[in-house]
C-alpha cells in the first residue's frame, strides 16, 4: 500500500475539548462540520459523546451522518435550514437549528411538529455573513417566544476576526451583541447566549459566555499566526506522515521538480515522498517548509507535485528509503506551515484527502 497515512489521537482530541470547556467555564458545542475539519465526524464525535454538550454541523447531511452512527447527544445545524421542507427532518432526528433570517421564522410558524424545537437565533453583529440586524433582532426573539412550536432561544452571534488579537472588532462585537440581548429572556431574564469559536474562546477571556462552540482548537491548531500561551496548551490530533520511496543524488546546479523551483547549491541528496497536493498538503507551500524526517527537523525543497513532494536530506546521513516523513503532527504544527503563508490551519486540516486515517 502506499504508504502516506493520518493517525488520529483521540486522547487529545478530548483534551482539547476539556480545555475548551475549562476555558469557557460552562458547556461547549463541539464543532464537527466538514468531517471534523478532515478528522472523521462520526469517530470524533463517538470519541466526545460521553462528555460533549452537543455538537455542531454545517448541514442536516452531517446531522444525520451521526444520527445513523447512534449518535444521541444534542446537534446544531450551524447554518439553520435551507428550505422550509426540511423541519420535518431536523423534528424526527430531535436537532437544535439556528434561525438567522426572517422567512425561517415564517416556517417554523407553520410547520407541523412532533415536538417543540430549539432554536439559536442569529445576531449578526459585525461578520455580515449570516444573522439578523440588530434593529430587527428582538421583534423575530418575541415572534420566536410565542410559537408553541418553540421550546427554548439561545441567543447567539459569530466573530469575523478573533483571530486578531490587537483588532478593537472582537469587543465591538460583543458590546453589540451584549446591548440588544440584555433583558430578552422570558420576564426580564438573561437568554442563554453562544458567542465564542475557537480564537475567542483562545483569546478573548470575555467572550467565554455559557455556549462556547470550538471548532479548530478541537483537533489542537493555534487559530492565531503568533505562539499563545493558551493555544500552547493544545495537542495536536493530526498526524499526516509518509515515506521516502526514492532517493537522487544531485550535483551542484541541478534543478529539481516542477518548474524548477529549487536549485541544487551543492551537492545534495534528495529524498522522494509519497504524498501531494492530491492528498490536501499545499501545493504551493515555498522551499523551506519545515517536515520530520526520522524524528529530526527537515525541509521541503521544489514544487509540490500532485502524488509526491522531495525533502533535502543533508544533515539526515541515515535516511534513505522507507524513512519516515511527518508533514504536519506533533512536530510539525499546522500552524508552521501556515506562518508561511501556504495556506490556513483550517483549510490544511478540511483539505486531508485519500489518506486512510488510523484512530488511536
Ligand atoms: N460557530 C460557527 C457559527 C461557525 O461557523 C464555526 C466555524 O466556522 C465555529 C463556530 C467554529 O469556529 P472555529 O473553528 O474557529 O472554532
Amino acid at each position: 500500500m502506499r504508504p502516506a497515512r493520518a493517525f488520529i489521537d483521540l486522547d487529545a482530541l478530548r483534551h482539547n475539548y476539556r480545555l475548551a470547556r475549562e476555558l469557557g467555564g460552562h458547556k461547549a458545542l463541539a464543532v464537527v462540520k466538514a468531517d471534523a475539519y478532515g478528522h472523521g465526524a462520526v469517530r470524533c464525535a463517538r470519541a466526545l459523546e460521553p462528555e460533549a454538550d452537543g455538537f455542531g454541523v454545517a448541514c442536516i447531511e452531517e446531522a444525520l451522518e451521526l444520527r445513523e452512527a447512534g449518535i444521541r447527544a444534542p446537534i446544531l445545524l450551524l447554518e439553520g435550514f435551507f428550505a422550509a421542507d426540511e423541519l420535518a427532518l431536523i423534528d424526527r432526528h430531535d436537532l437544535w437549528c439556528v434561525v438567522q433570517a426572517t422567512w425561517q421564522i415564517d416556517a417554523i410558524e407553520r410547520a407541523r411538529l412532533t415536538r417543540p424545537l430549539t432554536v439559536w437565533l442569529k445576531l449578526d453583529t459585525g461578520m455580515h455573513r449570516l444573522g439578523l440586524a440588530p434593529e430587527q433582532y428582538r421583534d423575530c426573539l418575541r415572534r420566536l417566544q410565542a410559537l408553541p412550536q418553540v421550546a427554548d432561544v439561545v441567543a447567539m452571534t459569530h466573530f469575523a476576526r478573533a483571530d486578531e488579537l490587537d483588532s478593537a472588532r472582537t469587543a465591538e462585537q460583543l458590546a453589540t451583541f451584549q446591548r440588544v440581548i440584555s433583558g430578552q429572556g422570558a420576564g426580564g431574564t438573561e437568554l442563554t447566549a453562544s458567542v465564542a469559536n475557537s480564537p475567542a474562546l483562545l483569546g478573548w477571556p470575555a467572550t467565554r459566555a455559557q455556549f462556547a462552540r470550538p471548532g479548530l482548537m478541537l483537533y489542537g491548531a493555534s487559530p492565531f499566526a503568533n505562539p499563545h500561551p493558551v493555544a500552547d496548551r493544545l495537542r495536536p490530533v493530526m498526524t499526516l506522515e509518509s515515506e521516502i520511496i526514492a532517493v537522487r543524488e544531485l550535483a551542484a546546479g541541478e534543478p529539481v521538480g516542477y518548474g524548477a523551483r529549487f536549485v541544487t547549491e551543492r551537492p545534495t541528496r534528495v529524498g522522494v515522498v509519497a504524498i501531494g497536493y492530491a492528498d490536501g498538503y499545499p501545493q504551493f507551500a515555498p522551499n523551506g517548509t519545515p517536515v520530520w524526517i526520522d524524528g529530526r527537523p527537515g525541509q521541503l525543497i521544489g514544487r509540490v507535485s500532485m502524488d509526491m513532494l522531495t525533502v533535502d536530506l543533508e544533515g539526515h546521513p541515515g535516511a534513505g528509503m522507507g524513512s519516515r516523513v511527518e508533514l504536519w503532527g506533533n512536530h510539525v504544527r499546522a500552524s508552521d506551515l501556515t506562518e508561511r503563508g501556504a495556506t490556513s490551519a483550517y483549510r490544511l486540516l478540511c483539505g486531508l484527502k485519500r489518506v486512510p486515517r488510523t484512530y488511536l
